[in-house]
């Protein structure tokens, strides 16, 4: 059987037997657009009779080095046929000619990548013909010469700004402001220079036969899958280079006939909040891409409504069915042609992360999709998006009181970003790189940006409309944007911009806030917002409801605990005692501590931070009432308590100076004083000093061998608990030993401790409800994870250093050295410290917690590395079967969402 390249609209079931039943495959074989023109005719929906030429046609084309496949042209000939019988028009046919449009659409949406051709089949006969016929010489021509201006660049690749100048030329010759007012005439004119232009630039015509325009049009969209913007845009999307590009050719329709034709685009619901309400732009009689290109001022869909009601009321109905149908926010193209309507494209709007979370629990509330959907739509990064700073309220008015308010434009992608005014893609990316905060601002934006655009903070436009590139690739990358401040004058050659009174130079500071579309002059203070967005507490107890993970979180001070109480936390993975060691207070007491080797000084110094101690974890108790809190025992090496070595190297060869020069015997025993206690501290530090300090006396090991510390941070626990227990807070303390590799280590700690914690409570006379547990963070302790489970309750997987250690790689040193150039040759395919490296730490995982649990099947097990704020390693955690992750306060949101897509893609089959 010969191979089919070739769909009709209305074969839509024949493509999906063909793609393997799925809907998935009909988009890979049609692409997006080709496969939902083909749907909307399935459903009844209007579209213009057309068909589709397979990604198929296009690997094979590309594959044979550019020669159409056996019988695609033939089956192409054959289904303009069938349109021509539906139509009742004919390709080429002087009296009643056939109109196409060659259309590009790959298998995911790629904005503005590659090109459509439209007004296929004109040529000075069939343009005669269509005169005859409309009695429209004016449209005729406008229609004639945008068919030349769009195959000369897209097909034969003549320069665009040599069609334009034309045209501004014609405009200036007739006295005309828009290209609105030019006159049959005038186009017929522009259509000949055009295609002077065409014969000029490429030595050869513009084609007149409308066959061969339709041959080298399929040909062109095949070759622009190749094209530079597009593997630029696919690099950067993550969307796979064999996928190829389908053709779609569809009858043209004419939204520019006169004052009853439009051409519109829309959401069925507004992207940027989400709202139930239609949000779109049209422009009454002009041609399609007129309204993409924000170079006509457009008008809002509403005035349709009043202009042209019958066909709004349609264009509504069809808007309800198609997000019915697809059960998804749609972004559509439409056209009304003597006021019948017509649907040209649809597809899942873009929208953005408040849009996307509101529009999945509508969805859900409104019975079309299912809670688990809803949070299966929602993305771990778009939860994220809720914690990102936004500007501080009392700098937005001081800024507008002071008069550093600039403008208001479109607020087309949300969140507050400041940075240096880049007015080109490069330099932003240059500036970028070295480490400056950008924002690029442009006129408008093109696929060539997009590199610079990926660069920078966020994006400013005085062009574009909110269904423009820039706002597109903003959304879609989740940056800042504020588009269309039509008072922004941009000065390429003085690169500077000017607003109202304001001269701003390239390389000044601003500040845009993509949720209102403001502009502000320089840097303003950012705030993190709450979360309390209702649609987002909704979707988050749902995310609840499904999970099986528990979400703890990371936090040393009270106040942390308590936001990520509010975020939703149920425990603290991880308190790290030994940061509240650093605090002005404490530190002389600290030092003191490690400085002297008598046991008695050394428990004077530990008795005075012990009140601390124990106000910090009262503090913590209290903030977790009802839930369990992990608190770590000391684990740094000691010497990170001292100033280090090379300043004290040089405080000293300082002091020498100053005796010199001193003038007073007081003055000279002063810094004698001095100079003994920095040598002092110098010779400790020198005793402390340790080849590889992150595999020396730290964790566990310190704590056996000045046990003072330990004991005293226990003792300091305990009694915390004793007195919050007394004020009534529900107190579930676990003690953790870090880094212990081999069981002893535990055994001998335990036993000291927990000596300790009873004496305490003897004291007190309470008894606390606790767990004695230990970091598995080395290898060796994963593997002999069940002689460890007898002496542990419960086990945090401490995966930073477990991924330092079963790699043998330390991470700063790989993070700023080989790391990237592993990952850029796909050595490693990510940063092991970014997400959990499953084959190798995520199979010591498994291994820790099948003995742990083999002696202990109630061990509780967790993690508290940084892999804990991570989707992918949460998904890996809900693998290993872990209780709990815990991450820190802000990451805790996205980590309940990942959870409960973890468990819902499980229960799917799809982990
Ligand atoms: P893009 O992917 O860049 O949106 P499209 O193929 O959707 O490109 O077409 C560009 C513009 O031309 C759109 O506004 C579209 O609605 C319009 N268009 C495409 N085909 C036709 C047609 N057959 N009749 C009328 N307008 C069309
Ligand atoms: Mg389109
Ligand atoms: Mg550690």
């Amino acid at each position: 059987m010969e191979k089919k390249w070739v769909y009709l609209f209305e074969e839509v079931e024949g493509a999906e037997k063909h793609a393997g039943g799925t809907w998935d495959g009909v988009r890979g074989l049609l692409g997006g657009k080709g496969a939902n023109l083909a749907e909307m005719m399935r459903i009844g929906v209007p579209v213009p009779p057309g068909f589709t030429v397979t990604t198929e046609a296009c690997n094979a084309y590309l594959a044979s080095g550019g020669k159409f496949p056996e019988e695609l042209w033939e089956q192409e000939i054959a289904a303009l046929k069938i349109i021509e019988e539906k139509t009742g028009k004919a390709f080429g046919d002087a009296a009643n000619p056939l109109l196409v449009s060659c259309r590009s659409g790959a298998k995911f949406s790629m904005p503005g990548m590659m090109d459509t051709v439209l007004n296929i089949g004109l040529n000075d006969e069939t343009a005669q013909g269509m005169v005859a016929l409309t009695g429209d010489e004016r449209f005729v021509y406008d229609a004639y010469r945008r068919l030349v201006q769009m195959f000369g660049s897209v097909v034969m690749g003549v320069p665009d700004d040599l069609f334009e100048e034309v045209i501004t030329e014609a405009r200036m010759k007739a006295g005309a402001e828009t290209d609105a007012e030019l006159d049959a005439q005038a186009w017929k004119e522009v259509t000949r220079e055009f295609r002077s232009i065409c014969r000029r630039q490429k030595g050869y015509d513009f084609p007149r036969d409308p066959f061969e325009q339709l041959r080298l049009a399929t040909e062109a969209v095949f070759k622009s899958w190749n094209g530079k913007r597009a593997v630029d845009y696919r690099n950067a999307a993550g969307i796979a280079h064999d996928l190829g590009t389908a053709v779609s050719i569809v009858t043209m329709v004419f939204g520019n006939m006169g004052d009853d034709s439009a051409t519109g685009v829309a959401m069925t619901r507004n992207g940027s909040t989400g709202e139930r309400q239609i949000e779109g732009d049209y422009l009454t009689n002009a041609q399609g891409e007129d309204v993409v290109a924000g170079i006509r001022l457009t008008k809002d869909i509403c005035e349709l409504k009043k202009e042209m009601p019958a066909a709004y009321a349609e264009f509504d109905e069809v808007a309800r069915r198609l997000e019915n149908h697809y059960r998804e926010m749609q972004d559509v193209e439409f056209t009304i042609e003597k006021n019948k309507l017509w649907m040209l494209q649809t597809r899942d709007g873009k929208r953005t992360a408040q849009a996307a979370v509101r529009i999945a629990v509508d969805m859900a509330e409104e019975g079309l999709i299912s809670r688990e959907d809803a949070v299966i739509r929602v993305t771990p990064e778009q939860v994220d998006f809720f914690l990102h700073p936004q500007f501080d309220r009392k700098a937005v008015a001081a800024a507008k009181a002071s008069g550093g308010f600039l403008g208001r434009g479109l607020n087309v992608s949300p969140g507050a970003a400041c940075g240096v005014v880049a007015l080109d893609a490069d330099l932003a990316e240059k500036w970028s790189k070295d480490g400056k905060d950008v924002i690029m601002v442009r006129p408008e934006t093109k696929p060539d940006d997009v590199h610079g655009m990926l660069a920078s903070k966020g994006i400013l436009t005085s062009r574009g409309g909110r269904t423009s590139h820039a706002a597109l690739v903003a959304r879609q990358f989740g940056k800042p944007a504020v588009v269309g401040l039509s008072e922004l004058m941009i000065d390429m050659n003085r690169r500077q911009i000017r607003i109202k009174d304001e001269l701003i130079h390239e390389g000044d500071m601003i500040s845009i806030d993509g949720n209102v579309g403001e502009l502000y002059l320089g840097k303003l203070t950012t705030t993190v917002p709450d979360i309390r967005d209702p649609w987002l507490i909704k979707l988050l107890s749902w995310a609840d409801e499904f999970k099986t993970l528990g979400v703890w979180t990371n936090a040393d001070y009270p106040k942390d605990a308590l936001r990520a109480r509010e975020y939703g936390a149920e425990g603290i993975g991880l308190c790290r005692s030994e940061h509240m060691f650093f605090e002005p207070e404490r530190l002389p007491y600290v030092l003191k501590m490690i400085m002297t080797d008598l046991p008695i000084e050394r428990r004077e110094a530990l008795e005075a931070v012990l009140p601390f101690q124990r106000e910090d974890f009262a503090g913590l108790f209290r903030a977790m009432d009802g839930l369990p809190v992990i608190i770590r025992l000391l684990d740094p090496p000691l010497h990170e308590f001292l100033p280090n070595h090379v300043s004290l190297r040089r405080d000293l060869s300082d002091i020498k100076i100053r005796l010199q020069h001193a003038d007073s015997l007081e003055k000279i025993d002063e810094l004698l004083q001095q100079f003994k206690e920095k040598e002092k501290l110098l010779k400790r530090a020198d005793s402390l000093h340790e080849a590889n300090p992150m595999l020396g006396m730290r964790g566990v090991r310190l704590g056996i061998l000045v046990p003072e510390i330990t004991t005293m941070q226990v003792r300091a626990i305990f009694e915390a608990a004793c007195i919050v227990a007394k004020e009534g807070v529900e107190v579930y303390p676990e003690v953790m030993i870090p880094l212990t590799a081999h069981v002893n280590e535990l055994k001998v700690q335990r036993q000291r401790l927990e000596e300790e914690a009873r004496q305490v409570m003897t004291e007190k006379g309470r008894m606390i409800d606790y767990k004695f547990g230990t970091m598995i963070e080395l290898p060796r302790a994963a593997l002999t994870a069940d002689q460890i489970a007898e002496y542990a309750e419960f086990f945090s997987y401490g995966t930073n250093d477990l991924t330092q250690t079963t790699y043998g790689i330390s991470r700063d040193d790989a993070e700023a050295g080989f790391l990237i150039e592993y990952i850029e040759k796909g050595i490693l395919p990510d940063n092991p410290f970014a997400t959990i490296d499953e084959d190798g730490v995520g199979q010591l995982m498994k291994i820790g917690i099948e003995k742990g649990r083999s002696v202990r099947p109630d061990l509780e097990c967790g993690i508290c590395g940084e892999h804990g704020g991570d989707p992918a390693s949460i998904a890996i955690c809900h693998k290993l079967g872990l209780n709990y992750v815990s991450c820190s306060p802000f990451r805790v949101p996205v980590a309940r969402l990942a959870a409960a897509r973890a468990a819902i893609m499980e229960k799917r089959g799809n982990l």
